[in-house]
């Protein structure tokens, strides 16, 4: 069962929308991020893509006094984000938009800073690089976390999930490598460490699959796509070791 089935979509994206943010990653590790972007503007122009339902957006309308730009592909998830920056009286400096990240008709040179947290895989890191490189002034920077290998001969089970996702899991160096062979000096990475997986990301994940559990306790077939969505944290509780996030924070040159 698969991201093909429509019924383990409609189950997955009603799950996955309610979540506090749609992939690992805290508050903590975006400042950390954030730290390493040492001579930013005092108003920076950042653009975040892929940014969910916009937990790091928020964090970073919070920790900065720039103008962000949060694109997401994902029209329900750009609404609920547009709800939440109208709650906080962050509507003016924080804007989201529907948007492919591969196609995105936004000036060159135009951001000081460019955010991605769990998304860029999506396109393909060879590919998102020259787009951010393009989107960015010289000087710029990059943040982005993304799946990464952390021990070799990763147990079958862990590697079938992944290829299932159709992910293709480098190695932190190889991204490192491409990132400073796409015009971008690296300035650092850091291994997101196991709380950014779980307290905003799987706990509340586990939760809310118990709640639909109970909601849809007289509906087998939602059942077994719950089960079946519920593998991922638990292979992240026995397999951690082996893949982990990795947060990469570049410059443009
Ligand atoms: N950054 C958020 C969401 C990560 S999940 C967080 O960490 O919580 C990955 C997100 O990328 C999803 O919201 C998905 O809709 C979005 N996405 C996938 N392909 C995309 C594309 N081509 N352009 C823009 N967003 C995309």
């Amino acid at each position: 069962m698969s991201k093909t089935n429509p019924r383990f979509m409609a189950l997955f994206l009603e799950l996955f929308e309610s979540l506090p943010r749609q992939g690992p990653g805290s508050r903590a590790c975006a400042e950390r991020a954030l730290r390493l972007c040492r001579e930013l503007p005092p108003v920076p122009r950042i653009l975040d893509l892929g940014c969910g339902t916009g937990a790091q957006t928020l964090y970073l309308a919070e920790l900065t006094a720039g103008s962000i730009l949060a694109i997401d592909s994902h029209a329900p998830s750009i609404e609920r984000l547009r709800q939440t920056l109208a709650e906080r009286g962050l509507s003016r400096r924080a804007k989201a938009q529907v948007g492919d990240m591969a196609q995105l008709e936004l000036p060159t040179a135009s951001f000081d800073l460019i955010w991605s947290e769990g998304a860029l895989y999506n396109i393909g890191i060879e590919m998102a690089l020259p787009i951010c490189l393009e989107l960015l002034r010289p000087g710029g920077y990059l943040a982005f976390t993304d799946a990464v290998w952390r021990r070799e001969n990763p147990p079958e089970e862990v590697r079938a999930a992944f290829e299932q996702e159709g992910v293709t899991l480098g190695w932190a160096a190889e991204v490192a490598a491409a990132i400073t062979q796409g015009g971008f000096e690296l300035l650092d990475h850091f291994t997101l460490p196991d709380a950014a997986w779980w307290d905003d990301f799987y706990t509340p994940m586990l939760a809310r699959i118990e709640a639909m559990r109970h909601q849809y306790a007289n509906d087998r077939e939602a059942l077994t796509i719950l089960d079946e969505i519920a593998k991922e944290p638990e292979m992240h509780r026995h397999y951690a070791n082996y893949y982990g996030y990795e947060f990469f924070v570049a410059r443009r040159r």
